[in-house]
C-alpha cells in the first residue's frame, strides 16, 4: 500500500482542539476533538477530483462527499481537454451478516441494476470501516457486468477489524474511533457539522 495514497491522521498529535475552530454550540459537550477541519477536507476533495479526472474518461454514491466531489470534477477537464460526463445514482446499501457470509441489500430495482452493464462505475463512499459492506457491494455489482468499477472513500479507518479492502482513491486514513460530521451521523445527529470530529465518551446524544 503506497502511503502517499492518503493523508494519515491516525496520530494523536494531529487532533485539533474544539477551541481552534467554530463548532455549533449545541455540539460542544458531545465532541472530544476535531480530526479533520472542513477546509482541509475541501482541499483534499479537490485533489481526489483531479486524480479521478486524470485517470478516468467517464461517464462516471455519503452525500456530502459525493456532492463536493462532483462539484470539483465538473470544473476539471481530462488530459485530452474534455469534461467528464457524469450521471449519478444514489444507492442505499445495508449489509447483513449471517454465519456464512456478508450480503447486501441495495435500494435499486433489478432493472436499474441491469443498466450498469458495460458502464464505468465510480462508487463514492464516506467511510470504510471493516470493509465488509464495500466488498459485498462490489461482489453484487459484478453480477451486472459493468465495464469498470472503481471506488473512492474520503475516509478509511485503520482497524484490526479490517478485511484489508482499500479503495482506489482515499482521502484520509483515520484512527479506530467513531467519527461524525461532514454528513457522517450518529443516529441522525451531527449531519450539520462541517468538520470531521471524534465523538466524546460522555456524548449526550450517545447516552440519550
Ligand atoms: P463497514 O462495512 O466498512 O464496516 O461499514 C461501513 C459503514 O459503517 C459506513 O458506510 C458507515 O455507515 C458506518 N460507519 C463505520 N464507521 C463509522 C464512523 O466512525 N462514523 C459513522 N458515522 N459511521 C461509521
Amino acid at each position: 500500500m503506497d502511503p502517499s495514497k492518503w493523508i494519515d491522521v491516525t496520530v494523536d498529535k494531529n487532533h485539533y482542539s474544539l477551541d481552534h475552530f467554530v463548532i455549533p454550540k449545541h455540539y460542544e459537550q458531545d465532541l472530544s476533538s476535531i480530526l479533520i477541519p472542513h477546509g482541509v477536507i475541501m482541499d483534499r476533495v479537490q485533489k481526489l477530483a483531479r486524480l479521478i479526472v486524470d485517470q478516468n474518461d467517464g461517464p462516471l454514491g455519503g452525500y456530502q462527499y459525493a456532492s463536493d466531489l462532483v462539484n470539483c470534477i465538473k470544473k476539471l477537464t481530462t488530459a485530452s481537454g474534455h469534461t467528464v460526463p457524469i450521471s449519478m445514482e444514489f444507492i442505499r446499501v445495508k449489509s447483513y451478516e449471517n454465519d456464512q457470509s456478508v450480503g447486501v441489500n441495495i435500494s435499486l430495482t433489478e432493472n436499474e441494476l441491469k443498466d450498469f452493464e458495460g458502464k464505468n462505475i465510480l462508487i463514492v463512499e464516506d467511510i470504510i470501516d471493516t470493509g465488509k459492506t464495500m466488498v459485498a457491494l462490489l461482489e453484487r455489482l459484478q453480477q451486472y457486468k459493468p465495464k469498470t468499477t472503481k471506488v473512492t472513500s474520503l475516509l478509511v479507518k485503520k482497524t484490526d477489524r479490517s478485511n484489508g479492502y482499500i479503495p482506489h482513491y482515499v482521502g484520509f486514513a483515520i484512527p479506530d474511533a467513531f467519527v461524525v460530521g461532514y454528513a457522517l451521523d450518529y443516529n441522525e445527529h451531527f449531519r450539520d457539522l462541517d468538520h470531521i470530529c471524534v465523538i466524546s465518551n460522555d456524548c449526550g446524544v450517545r447516552a440519550g
